[in-house]
């Protein structure tokens, strides 16, 4: 498998369901290059550059996390490039880091509610081993907003309430019109019965609307999709009675 171009300046690594690894994003500068997430493993971290080299793209240079969840940050124990993140993915990074991968601990985490059994499922699927797990810290952290100059690239790295998770970083890149969202459009799974809070929808849909993007780049299903399908999207879900609270 080769790493996908989708726009001038961003290839992404394909993702696998199976084991909930997401869309690994590239964004490829004239002096640098930015990874968007690690994927969910060392392993799959250096299946990443093993593509990167089969393209004769770069190693990155710089890494960006889009939010704590695991099959997004679980590969940075492999990296060696400098991880950015914001406080608030680090803060809850910090919290993860000491948790135990044995299955009991695991199992336990499940029954306290601090992690849901999608994600257990999936890493015992990823790992044959769970207790191989190292969850590290981000080197770089920051409050509220980042730019980060590519050459002929900029990256505009912003943390905001979304959706999904509270500590959501927005990767605007102007340059190919891309906004990088991650996982911030899904549906929270560790909060308000797997549904979306309207208030924090209609928030999240305020700040797409505001932001002169075209392509919206996302962790799983399919990585691209219009701006303009993105809000019909959310527009529909927020509708719905079945898939809101709040
Ligand atoms: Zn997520």
């Amino acid at each position: 498998m080769h790493m996908r171009k989708l726009t001038e300046h961003i290839y992404c690594m394909d993702a696998n369901a199976e084991t909930d690894q997401p869309f690994v994003f590239y964004v490829h500068g004239e002096k640098r290059s930015l990874l968007v997430d690690t994927g969910n493993s060392p392993e799959n971290y250096r299946k990443l550059l093993g593509e990167l080299q089969e393209c004769g793209l770069p190693e990155p240079d710089l890494i960006a996390l889009t939010h704590w969840h695991w099959d997004h940050t679980f590969g940075v124990c492999a990296a060696e490039c400098p991880v950015i993140a914001s406080e608030a993915t680090d803060s809850i990074l910090k919290n993860v880091s000491a948790w135990k991968w044995d299955d009991d601990s695991m199992r336990q985490r499940l029954a306290t509610g601090e992690d849901i059994l999608f994600t257990y499922d999936c890493m015992k699927k990823q790992y044959p081993d769970t207790r191989a797990i190292v969850v590290k810290r981000p080197n770089i952290t920051f409050s509220e907003r980042m730019m980060i100059d590519l050459g002929g690239v900029v990256c505009y790295l912003e943390h905001r309430d979304s959706p999904h998770t509270r500590d959501a970083v927005m990767i605007y890149i102007p340059a190919d019109e891309v906004l990088i969202g991650g996982d911030a459009h899904y549906e929270d799974y560790y909060d308000n019965d797997s549904k979306y809070n309207r208030k924090r929808l209609r928030s999240f849909m305020d700040y797409l609307n505001a932001i002169p993007f075209v392509h919206y780049l996302k962790g799983h299903d399919e990585p691209e999709i219009s701006k303009t399908a993105m809000l019909e999207l959310l527009e529909s879900a927020s509708e719905d009675p079945e898939r809101t609270v709040g």
